[in-house]
């Protein structure tokens, strides 16, 4: 997506690490704009697919979601960082590892907000290695619903999360896919894309 990619170069900033800061637009300051016009274009992208749920994950997931969500029509989801799962019975739960915070944390959505009649929609702000994503996956396993697919706005395709994903047979959608960046002078390069 021309806009997204054209935002990433004017105002993103290479760290080190490989981590690409887009808090002025994305994940802290939030350009609500280009969030509809992200929404637009996934609904685009998964016009085909019966979705009826949107999965997140907190927090920075939920913002893109909930304009995402507008377009679909349909509720979204975040699943919650928890640091003590006391109510098992209630909730589905697994483990992530983030990869901003380097530490690993439980994560749960309760039973009654999925459903194996769901047809789940998983949007992200970042894929990376795909901790996030993978752990989304198995909660909407363990809920016996059906994953339609995933959609990023921005895929590091450096890392090992899109190959992951997509070799599980999951369809990924990133509407921005970084190739290479250099924290030294700032340049990114992205991944032509057809569509
Ligand atoms: P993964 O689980 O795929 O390794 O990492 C995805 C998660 O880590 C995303 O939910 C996102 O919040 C965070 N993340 C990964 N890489 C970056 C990055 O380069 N920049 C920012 N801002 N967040 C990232």
């Amino acid at each position: 997506m021309k806009l997204l990619e054209d935002r990433i170069r004017k105002d993103g900033v290479v760290k080190q690490g490989d981590i690409l800061k887009v808090d002025s637009f994305l994940n802290h300051q939030m350009d609500v704009e280009l969030f509809n016009q992200m929404g637009e274009e996934f609904k685009r992208l998964f016009a085909d697919r019966p979705v009826n749920k949107i999965l997140t994950i907190e927090a920075s997931g939920i913002g893109i979601a909930c304009i995402v969500a507008q377009h679909f029509h349909v509720p979204v989801v975040f699943a919650k960082k928890s640091k003590s799962v006391n109510l098992e019975g209630e909730m589905y739960t697994t483990k992530i590892e983030s990869f901003t915070h380097k530490r690993v944390y439980d994560v749960i959505v309760a039973k009654k907000f999925l459903s194996a009649q769901d047809h789940i929609l998983i949007i992200d702000d970042f894929l990376a290695n795909g901790c996030a994503v993978s752990g989304l996956i198995d909660l909407i396993r363990s809920a016996g619903a059906t994953v339609e697919g995933v959609g990023i706005a921005v895929e590091k395709g450096f890392q090992e999360g899109g190959k992951l994903i997509r070799s599980k047979g999951i369809r990924v959608e990133s509407l921005a896919i970084v190739e290479s960046m250099n924290p030294e002078d700032g340049s990114i390069v992205f991944r032509p894309q057809e569509n």
